[in-house]
């Protein structure tokens, strides 16, 4: 069987594109088919991310805030994020909005299974899955590859959480305002805080996040969120009503959206996990526009830029000093904050400053420890 396209993996990347298609009036009588391992029929994760601009899933935000708390020893306020907010879309509200889309496409097959094998070809690329050669003239791969992350010579941390969905017997959130980082826990030589993203005055999702290079015991995860309650959400009774667990690759090891001539790497195994912080669903959401923008005017996908090369090394640098320990994070994020417009740190986040804007933001910090990191990542050898 031969398609226009095939996603191997289709999870949020693979969706969220594959639905931008089926609404294109060039696209959408596209023959498609979407692999993947699993039914997407549960809520295994929760996107959050900043925009000032609509996306083409705004009917499913979950929830959106204007303002979030920064809060470290050093620096705490709330961010007023204007004109960008901060939203919440819950990843099965996601998964049932593209596969009602899907449905209603007749020219869209979905199978589930193992894809072995993704190899490019003279004319097309070959997915073997489940033992059965499939062809199409592209592919999309979004299937992970830890072996990509682990390269010698560069940076691998993971950023993991484990987040629970509460509801409280008292009203003690604000649901206008999301807490975005608090810093206030021991760090032990980590990066680690907490997440709050409240529903309703009596609903949160609590996350406990550590940027490091190992995980931890399962147990110690769930300890520390209650010690959290504890310390600072003291005096009400919760119950937990759902869990998340998650590991986000943060590696500045080269990831090429170019799989070949003709697959296309995207989602985290295409590079759309910033390096330094682990946000992906809206570099995943740009990506899709300029992948349709390509497809339909039929330019070569291969020629199309999705990360700029200067901001790769300030992702370096900064995992540089976190995996050193050179520099906590809350230190280089609260600097940040601190000394600057939010917009500013938030349009620097995304990739979007001028190099005199980068310049300024370097200069709020201390620098000998970026002096130590710029020369151990130009000389790194393990
Ligand atoms: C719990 C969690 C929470 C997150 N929260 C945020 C957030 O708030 N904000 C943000 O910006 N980013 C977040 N991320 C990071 C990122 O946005 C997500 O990981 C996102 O889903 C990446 O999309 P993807 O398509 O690259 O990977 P996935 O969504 O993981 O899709 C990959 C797909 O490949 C399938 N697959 C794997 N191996 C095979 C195989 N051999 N054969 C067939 N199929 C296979 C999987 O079943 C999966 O469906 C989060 C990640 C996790 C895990």
């Amino acid at each position: 069987m031969h398609y226009d396209y095939i996603f191997a993996g289709s999870g949020g990347a693979g969706l969220s594109l594959v639905y931008l298609m089926s609404k294109h009036p060039v696209l959408k009588h596209k023959k498609i088919l979407l692999l993947d391992k699993a039914v997407k029929n549960e809520n295994d994760r929760t996107w959050c991310f900043w925009t000032k601009n609509p996306t083409a899933f705004d009917e499913i935000i979950h929830q959106q805030w204007d303002k979030v708390w920064f809060r470290s020893p050093a620096f705490t306020e709330c961010l007023t994020l204007s004109p960008y907010q901060y939203k919440m879309i819950r990843g099965l509200d996601l998964y049932e909005f593209v596969q009602k889309e899907i449905q209603q496409n007749p020219h869209i097959t979905q199978r589930y299974g193992t894809v072995q094998e993704v190899r490019d070809g003279e004319n097309g690329a070959h997915v073997c899955f489940e033992g059965e050669i499939i062809t199409a003239n592209l592919v999309f791969n979004s299937i992970p590859d830890e072996q990509l992350f682990s390269k010698k010579g560069h940076h691998y941390l993971k950023q993991h959480f484990k987040g629970w969905f509460v509801r409280t017997e008292k009203p003690i959130f604000d649901p206008k305002v999301a807490t975005f980082m608090d810093f206030r826990i021991e760090q032990k030589g980590e990066a680690r805080f907490f997440y709050l993203l409240p529903t309703s005055p009596y609903e949160s999702l609590v996350e406990f996040t550590i940027f490091s290079k190992n995980l931890l015991e399962k147990d110690a995860y769930i300890d520390e969120i209650k010690h959290y309650f504890k310390n600072y959400l003291p005096d009400t009774a919760y119950q937990i009503i759902e869990e998340e667990f998650g590991v986000i690759p943060m590696s500045d090891a080269p990831l090429s959206s170019r799989g070949g001539r003709f697959v296309l790497n995207i989602g985290t195994r295409g590079g759309q996990t910033k390096a330094s912080s682990g946000f992906t669903f809206l570099n995943m959401l740009k990506q899709n526009e300029k992948i349709i923008e390509a497809l339909v005017q039929e330019k070569d996908l291969s020629k199309i830029e999705f990360q700029k090369a200067r901001f790769k090394q300030y992702d370096a640098m900064l995992l540089n000093l976190i995996q050193y320990d050179r520099l906590a994070a809350r230190e280089v994020f609260g600097r940040m904050f601190k000394h600057h417009p939010v917009e500013r740190v938030l349009r620097f986040l995304d990739e979007e400053t001028h190099f005199a804007e980068e310049l300024q933001i370097m200069a709020s910090m201390p620098p000998l420890p970026f002096i130590h990191s710029l020369l151990h990542k130009t000389f790194l050898k393990d």
